[in-house]
């Protein structure tokens, strides 16, 4: 709460309960949801709160890196509370995105170094494969 404060404030940015609201509920949950998703898990909540309005709160609290925007391929993004690069794994049966832990990939931009001339700035790894849950239910 105190983080989101500061960095409004910071960024003069109006702490509006709609963007608070979007940002406390990406901190409480590790599902990465989408807009539409976030959307409907706060409709209880805020029954008033449009799904613009969600969209346009996440927009800001990824334009000040409160909170990052994944695109795993599908057609619509998903949100994460976590902003520190980590590498995100979805299960190509229920669609569901988990954070992996305890691994980072920063060496890989010196490995990739040698074959491009960019400056390499940074990178996103998405992992595809079958959640425990899916793997059971295939068997
Ligand atoms: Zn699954
Ligand atoms: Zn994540």
């Amino acid at each position: 709460m105190d983080n989101i404060t500061a960095i409004f404030k910071e960024k003069k940015l109006k702490l509006t309960p709609q963007r608070i609201a979007v940002y406390k509920y990406l901190q409480s949950t590790h599902e990465h949801p989408s807009a539409e998703a976030i959307y409907k898990s706060l409709q209880p909540s805020y029954p008033t709160m449009s799904l613009a309005t969600v969209y346009k709160a996440l927009k800001t609290l990824v334009e000040v890196g409160l909170v990052q925007e994944l695109n795993v391929g599908e057609g619509n993004f998903r949100y994460d509370g976590r902003i520190g690069t980590h590498p995100h794994i979805q299960c190509m049966c229920c669609n569901r995105v988990d954070d992996i832990e305890g691994i980072t990939f920063d060496e890989l931009n010196n490995t990739i170094k040698p074959y491009t001339d960019y400056d390499i700035v940074t990178n996103r790894l998405y992992f595809y494969g079958l959640c425990a849950k899916c793997k059971v239910s295939n068997e």
